[in-house]
């Protein structure tokens, strides 16, 4: 059974969300680990080789947040303030994005 959160706690000032999963886990996430993660294909694209002769700077991901809103009851989606808002989040993304050390130490076994 994935895991599906209790509650969501946005805290813009402090850049963090945090998740508490019905098993009674605690996720905090980093609004820029957030944005890094963002699952949508524009951002997972790989970064092309540009053409011989041409330079192709890339901005760092802004980690400010509009708002936040519940896709269904098995997502969520980021409203960045530059605009971007196209990573769709599911729960089972999330807890594996979980950075606390168990989590982390749990994803680098298997
Ligand atoms: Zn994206
Ligand atoms: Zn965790």
């Amino acid at each position: 059974m994935p895991h599906r959160p209790q509650k969501i706690v946005v805290n813009k000032e402090e850049k963090v969300m945090t998740i508490v999963w019905d098993d009674g886990h605690e996720s905090r996430y980093p609004f820029r680990l957030l944005r890094e993660r963002c699952p949508c294909a524009e951002c997972r694209e790989e970064p092309q080789d540009p053409p011989e002769g041409m330079l192709v700077l890339r901005l760092a991901p802004r980690d400010e947040l509009d708002s936040v809103e519940l896709v269904g009851s098995y997502a969520i989606q980021f409203f960045w303030s530059d605009g971007h808002h196209h990573g769709i989040y599911s729960w089972d993304l999330l807890r594996r994005l979980c950075p606390c050390p168990t989590c982390s130490r749990e994803q680098r076994r298997s």
